[in-house]
C-alpha cells in the first residue's frame, strides 16, 4: 500500500437472509480490509466465556440485542487493534446510539445497505426442510425432496424449525428493519464528503 493511500472505513448492513456474509467475505476476499462481524466477535467470546461472554449469552439466548453500551466498548476496544488497517464492519452498528457512538470515534467513509425483499428473504429463510429423526435438510429450492413434505430414505414427514417458520421470519425482519431505520436514516442524513452511502437493491 502506497504511503499515501487512505484507509477505508466502511459498514455493511443487510437483514438476516439479506446475503450480508456472503458479500462481506467476497469484498474481504478481493480488496485488503478486515471483517470485523459482532456476532464473531460475541459468539469467540461465549467461547472463551470471558465476561463479556457470559453476560451476551443471556441477552443472545432471549433473541435480544446486546446493551449498547456493552457492544459499543466491545467494538471499539477491538477497532483499537486495527488502526493500521481498512475494515468492514458487520452487525455494528445495529442501533442509533451505537452509530453516534461509532461516528464519534472514527469518520465513516460508506455504509453499503443490501436492501432486498421481504418476500425475497421470506422464500429464502423458508425454504429449508428437515427430516428430525437424522437431521437429514432439505431447500426446497436447491435440494428439495421427492416429494413435498415426506423424507426420501424414510417416508416420514418433515419438519420446519421453529426459526424457518414464515411467521417467525417476519418477525425476524420486522425488528431488524425496526432497529436499524434509525441507523439508516442517520447514515442517509449524513452529508460530510466523502461519505457514500451504497444501497444495492435486489
Ligand atoms: P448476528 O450473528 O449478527 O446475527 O448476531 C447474533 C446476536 O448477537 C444478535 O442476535 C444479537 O443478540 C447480538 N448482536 C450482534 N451484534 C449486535 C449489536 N451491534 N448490538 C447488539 N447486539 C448485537
Amino acid at each position: 500500500m502506497g504511503a499515501s493511500a487512505r484507509l477505508l472505513r466502511a459498514v455493511i448492513m443487510g437483514a438476516p437472509g439479506s446475503g450480508k456474509g456472503t458479500v462481506s467475505s467476497r469484498i474481504t476476499t478481493h480488496f485488503e480490509l478486515k471483517h470485523l462481524s459482532s456476532g464473531d466477535l460475541l459468539r469467540g467470546n461465549m467461547l472463551r466465556g470471558t465476561e463479556i461472554g457470559v453476560l451476551a449469552k443471556a441477552f443472545i439466548d432471549q433473541g435480544k440485542l446486546i446493551p449498547d453500551d456493552v457492544m459499543t466498548r466491545l467494538a471499539l476496544h477491538e477497532l483499537k487493534n486495527l488502526t493500521q488497517y481498512s475494515w468492514l464492519l458487520d452487525g455494528f452498528p445495529r442501533t442509533l446510539p451505537q452509530a453516534e457512538a461509532l461516528h464519534r470515534a472514527y469518520q465513516i467513509d460508506t455504509v453499503i445497505n443490501l436492501n432486498v425483499p421481504f418476500e425475497v428473504i421470506k422464500q429464502r429463510l423458508t425454504a429449508r426442510w428437515i427430516h428430525p429423526a437424522s437431521g437429514r435438510v432439505y431447500n426446497i429450492e436447491f435440494n428439495p425432496p421427492k416429494t413435498v413434505g415426506i423424507d426420501d430414505l424414510t417416508g416420514e414427514p418433515l419438519i420446519q424449525r421453529e426459526d424457518d417458520k414464515p411467521e417467525t421470519v417476519i418477525k425476524r425482519l420486522k425488528a431488524y428493519e425496526d432497529q436499524t431505520k434509525p441507523v439508516l436514516e442517520y447514515y442517509q442524513g449524513l452529508t460530510a464528503s466523502p461519505f457514500i452511502y451504497v444501497l444495492i437493491e435486489y
